[in-house]
Order: C-alpha cells, then sequence, then structure tokens
C-alpha cells in the first residue's frame, strides 16, 4: 500500500477537505500515476452532493485525470516509466460480457468500476478518484497522451470529451451536418471544438449572453440566446444534430423544434430530475432523443488521438486543489470558462 493525498467529501453534500487514503501496490498489469491535473466535471457536483443515488463517502471524486507514469508493473506493455497517461471515468470491467468484448466497456452487464464512487473487482474496496496525488490503474484502463502536451488542458478530455466525441461521432457531425450544442460549460465547449474539428456547422444554444463572443473563439458559426423568445422561430427546424449537455431540467422541446425531419437529440446531460418530453415535438417531424453515457476505452484513445491531430485542447481555468468548493459554487452559476482544472501540485502535504 501508499498513502495518497486527496480531496474528499466526508458525507453527501459536505465540502470537500484533505484526506488521505491508501492506493494498492501496482501489480503485474497496473501503472502508477503521478497526477498533474485533474478536471472538475459537474459529474463530480451532482455525486458529492449525492444528487443521483447513495454514493460511496467518504468520496474522493474526479475522473478527467492527467498524469505521468512513475511506476509499472511487471507484465505492462503500453507504457513506460515517464509516459504521459491519462484515466478518465472507469478502471476496470469485467471485460467478458458482450458490451465489454464489443469495447463498449461502459454498458458492461457489470460489477463495473467507476474511477470513484464505485469498488475495484473485489466489490469491497472503494475506488477513488483524481483529486488526488497518484492513482493505480490497470494498463488496460489508462489512455495514452501524447509527449509534449498541456496536461492542464489535456486532463477534461478524458469526461468532457469523450462524452462529446462518441454521440458526435455516432451521430454525424461531419461536413454538411448542422449541429446544435446546448450549454456551454465543459462538455458544451467541447463539443462545440470537436465538431466542429469534424467539419460541422456549429450554433452554440446557450442561456448566457456574455457567451456569444466565446462561442465564435472556440469554432461555433453561430449563437441562439435560448432565453430569446425569437431564437425558437429563426433556428426552427434547422439543425441536424443537438447535443443536449445541460446538467439540470430544462425545455427539451424547445431544442427539439430546431430539428430538423429526423432529427436527433442526443442527451449527454444527466439532470438528476425527470425532463418532460411531448410527443408532438418528437412525432412531427420524426425525430429522436438518444442518450450516450462517456465511451469505451478505444474509443476514448481514438478521441486523444483526433484531439492531438487537430490541436483540440479544453480552455481551462487551473486552480488550487484549495479552490474546489469555491469552484463547484460557480460552476452552479454557470459561471465557468469552460473547465476547472486541479493542479494537484497544490496538494497539503504528508501531515493531513
Ligand atoms: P457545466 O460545466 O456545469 O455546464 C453545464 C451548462 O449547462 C452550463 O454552463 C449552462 O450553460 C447550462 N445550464 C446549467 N444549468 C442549466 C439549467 N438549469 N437550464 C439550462 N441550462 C443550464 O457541466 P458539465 O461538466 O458540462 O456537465 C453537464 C452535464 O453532463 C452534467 O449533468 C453532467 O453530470 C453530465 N455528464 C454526463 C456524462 C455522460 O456520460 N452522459 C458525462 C459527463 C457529464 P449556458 O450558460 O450556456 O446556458
Ligand atoms: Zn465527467
Ligand atoms: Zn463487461
Amino acid at each position: 500500500m501508499s498513502k495518497a493525498r486527496g480531496y474528499a467529501a466526508l458525507k453527501p453534500a459536505a465540502p470537500l477537505v484533505p484526506f488521505s487514503f491508501d492506493r494498492r501496490e501496482p501489480g503485474d498489469m497496473d501503472v502508477r500515476i503521478e497526477i498533474a491535473y485533474c478536471g472538475i466535471c459537474h459529474s463530480d457536483l451532482h455525486q458529492v452532493r449525492d444528487e443521483w443515488s447513495e454514493g460511496l463517502f467518504p468520496m474522493v471524486p474526479g475522473h478527467e485525470i492527467a498524469g505521468r507514469v512513475t511506476q509499472v508493473g511487471r507484465k505492462v506493455r503500453k507504457f513506460k516509466v515517464g509516459d504521459l497517461a491519462g484515466v478518465g471515468c472507469l478502471v476496470d470491467s469485467c471485460r467478458k460480457c458482450p458490451s465489454c468484448r464489443r469495447g463498449e466497456e461502459q454498458f458492461c452487464d457489470g460489477p463495473l468500476s467507476f474511477t470513484y464512487n464505485g469498488t475495484e473487482r473485489d466489490r469491497k474496496t472503494p475506488t477513488y478518484g483524481g483529486y488526488s496525488s497518484h492513482v493505480v490503474v490497470d494498463e488496460a484502463f489508462a489512455l495514452k497522451v501524447r509527449a509534449g502536451q498541456p496536461l492542464e488542458r489535456v486532463a477534461p478530455l478524458l469526461c468532457a470529451g469523450i462524452t462529446t466525441y462518441s454521440p458526435l461521432k455516432r451521430h454525424g457531425a461531419g461536413k454538411g451536418r448542422r449541429v446544435g450544442v446546448l450549454g456551454l460549460g465543459g462538455l458544451g465547449h467541447m463539443a462545440v471544438k470537436i465538431a466542429a474539428a469534424m467539419g460541422a456547422e456549429v450554433t452554440v444554444l446557450s442561456g448566457t449572453a456574455s457567451k456569444k463572443t466565446d462561442a465564435r473563439r472556440l469554432g461555433a458559426h453561430d449563437f441562439a440566446l435560448t432565453s430569446d423568445p425569437k431564437t425558437a422561430a429563426r433556428m426552427a427546424g434547422r439543425l441536424d444534430l443537438i447535443v443536449d449537455t445541460v446538467s439540470g431540467p430544462h425545455d427539451v422541446n424547445a431544442a427539439l423544434g430546431m430539428l430538423g425531419v429526423g432529427g436527433t437529440l442526443a442527451l449527454v446531460g444527466a439532470s438528476p430530475k425527470p425532463l418532460e418530453i411531448g410527443a408532438f415535438p418528437l412525432i412531427a417531424r420524426r425525430r429522436a432523443v438518444a442518450g450516450s453515457l462517456i465511451g469505451g476505452i478505444a474509443q476514448t484513445q481514438e478521441m486523444l488521438d483526433f484531439c492531438a491531430r487537430n490541436k483540440v485542447l479544453a480552455d481551462v481555468e487551473v486552480i488550487p486543489a484549495s479552490g474546489i468548493n469555491a469552484a463547484y459554487e460557480r460552476m452552479l452559476k454557470s459561471d465557468v470558462r469552460y473547465r476547472f482544472s486541479i493542479d494537484l501540485k497544490t496538494l497539503p502535504g504528508e501531515e493531513c
């Protein structure tokens, strides 16, 4: 065992505080990664506040991990000491079920080991996430990060990047496709950059007027303010695909009205409260609503390689570990441009 330092919520909705815990020694197939940066995903906030289900506490959140390999097990082939590496939302799966065999480990029949708020394969040992000094993970669930990349800007790709890349790829976001991105936060800004890099014509659909200039800078071609009464008429039927990243209850029917015949709304936002969908916005133009959950390990690597090739990185505000609670509050006000990235060098020392 080695001592890890991190930040944890000790009970549901508690502010995060310094916390130390044990990590296993690397086994034959494991790599030990010194974490340089970890992004803050809105899912961290949902889980710390226990908005989804019964969370496991103490909880060390964080599934947008980027760092450097400091130790490798005897049988590790993919990594050597000194390599850059990332870890996303998954640290293991059954590896045998149809989904795992298809490379869609996120849909594993179970048990699935989430990076935090879950358990290891023994179904007992809690997993702890990336708001911490280091992580030990099977090489099969660690991703390769190209040398020289800025880790603070790569970290958010491990969740926000793959969660938007996957539905964009599945539902088509290439040349000639008109893609809307609903909610310009961490996921939304990655959706804009990735869809633009895929060749789509991108429209940001946001409730925050001041994000308009950013939308252009991020690569969007158009911006529509969702609270503007004129938006519904201007955008009616104009889009082929909408990636809906909104974190709370919102008007999905208004978004559906912006889709043309056969258009799809791909929902990735994980509102803790049910969303209301009217029959007519769907049946009137044969529209569809689809869900999407992160992405498998192979596709996550494909996304990292795509982003490296196309110079796609997250726009981040780097914060010290002591700033996590304040960052959560800002996130709740949609005040994030566009991902907080925690500098793990700022963790308190061994005494905590
Ligand atoms: P975020 O950075 O907080 O961004 C969410 C954005 O949605 C906000 O910036 C805001 O954008 C808009 N918004 C927030 N609350 C709203 C409301 N009540 N009504 C309308 N718009 C609202 O969050 P994130 O990290 O991108 O995560 C977004 C959601 O995706 C969360 O629910 C998260 O749990 C979920 N998620 C899902 C997956 C998956 O696999 N499906 C993976 C990661 C995260 P504007 O200011 O532009 O309106
Ligand atoms: Zn996430
Ligand atoms: Zn499985």
